[in-house]
This record gives C-alpha cells, sequence and structure tokens, in this order.
C-alpha cells in the first residue's frame, strides 16, 4: 500500500497490483475526497492517537495475529516508508537460518512469535492438532511446563525483534495487540522482562496492550479522513 499516492500496490489475498484505488473510488464517488491506509498502519494511528499509546509523540504498534506488523507512529502520523514497506517487523530475521518463512527468508520474526506460530507449536507440543495460542497461554497460566517452554520461546524470540526494533527507532510506547496480546500479563510480565534483560544502552519503553481491538482500523480509517479534511487539526489531537 502507497498510502501517499493512493495505490494499492500489492494485495496477495485480493490480486491486486498497482491498483490506484483512492483515484478510482474519488471517481466513482462523484469527485468526493478519498483517503487510503495500510490495514495495520491505519490500525496504528487509531492505536496512537487516541488508544494505548495516545499523547506519545513516538509509538511502535506491533499486532501479533496470524503474522506480525507494525505501525511506526511519529508526531501524530504513521510512517509508511519510501515504498510503503516501514514497519514490517514480522520479518526482522531473529534466528539466522531457521525455519523457512513464505516471504523467501529465513528465521522471520511471525515464524516464531505471531499468534499462528504459538498455536502451531502448541498443537505439535500437546498433541492436539486443534489447540490455539489461546490454549497455550491458558496452559502457561495454570503452570504446564511444556506450555511455558513453548511461551518462553515465543517471547524470547519476541524480545528480540522488539529490541532491533526499539534500537532503530527509540519509541516512548510500545503497543502490543493481535491476538497473542489477549493473554495479558501472561504475556506482558515475561515480554517487559525478557526485552529488559536484553537492552543496554536503549530505554525500555512502556510496554502496554492495544486498547481498541478490531476497531482500530475503522477508527484509523475515521482519522485519515478527518486529517484530509482538518490537515491543521493533527498537532492539536496529540497534545
Ligand atoms: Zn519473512
Amino acid at each position: 500500500m502507497d498510502d501517499a499516492r493512493g495505490t494499492a500496490v500489492y494485495a496477495a489475498n485480493l490480486g491486486w497490483r498497482d491498483v490506484p484505488l483512492r483515484a478510482l473510488l474519488s471517481e466513482r464517488l462523484g469527485g468526493v475526497p478519498v483517503a487510503l491506509g495500510h490495514d495495520v498502519r491505519t490500525g496504528g494511528l487509531a492505536e496512537g492517537r487516541i488508544g494505548a499509546g495516545r499523547g506519545a509523540d513516538r509509538f511502535l504498534f506491533v499486532p501479533l495475529g496470524t503474522g506480525i506488523a507494525g505501525a511506526i507512529g511519529i508526531d501524530g502520523r504513521v510512517e509508511g516508508g519510501a515504498h510503503g514497506f516501514a514497519g514490517e517487523i514480522g520479518h526482522v530475521v531473529v534466528r539466522p537460518d531457521g525455519v523457512p518463512c513464505p516471504c523467501g527468508q529465513r528465521g522471520c520474526l511471525e515464524r516464531y512469535a505471531s499468534a499462528s506460530a504459538v498455536g502451531e507449536a502448541w498443537a505439535a507440543a500437546s498433541g492436539d492438532p486443534a489447540a490455539g495460542a489461546a490454549d497455550c497461554a491458558g496452559a502457561v497460566a495454570a503452570g504446564d511446563p511444556a506450555a511455558v517452554r513453548v511461551w518462553r520461546e515465543a517471547v524470547d524470540a519476541l524480545a528480540a525483534g522488539l529490541v532491533t526494533a526499539l534500537t532503530l527507532l527509540d519509541p516512548r510506547t510500545l503497543i502490543i495487540g493481535g491476538g497473542l496480546a489477549e493473554a495479558g500479563e501472561t504475556l506482558f510480565t515475561p515480554l517487559r522482562e525478557a526485552v529488559a534483560r536484553r537492552i543496554t544502552f536503549q530505554t525500555q519503553p512502556s510496554i502496554v496492550p492495544a486498547a481498541l481491538g478490531d476497531t482500530a482500523g475503522c477508527l484509523g480509517a475515521g482519522l485519515l479522513a478527518w486529517d484530509l479534511l482538518n490537515p491543521t487539526d493533527r498537532t492539536e489531537e496529540t497534545s
């Protein structure tokens, strides 16, 4: 997604390549201005401005779901990068020469710490093919040693990826969302400890759960539209 040009550069699920979606929509709607945003960055915009990162001048939003993505928040807007790929923390390599990723690299963070990866690891360890990440979190809370091993591995990989990101970006607030974050303190307590163990000179950001859930994307789309019509209001809202 190239947010600035309003182009859907590549959408694997929809089979789109270089679709000038903003122009097409605006034309079909009789010239109404249209804002277009990448789903995770748009959700991140909402979390940063009116959700868990409210008031943070620099934040990083990382949803842990089927995969792992990221939104880099700077002064009330989200950085998309030169080509629309900024924030793809799920494909930061945390285990060199590790398991293959569909992106073509090996050892990507999302192969170890997404809700899907944790679910798969726990299904294999527990012998229950239907078990998912939430079942693993429940077993961890109940003190199951096999679940604790699976969980620890995921948290360790996640901390490695996040420390790379915070070394580069120095965010004030790190917002973790998606299915895995629903584990609450079962995730956040060991994650804060694992990040604290790894950092040396960096300042540990506050690590908090996302606040807006599934509505973040819709709220963020509303904010994009708001900004489009009121470009000068933005700084006021973040203060
Ligand atoms: Zn990858």
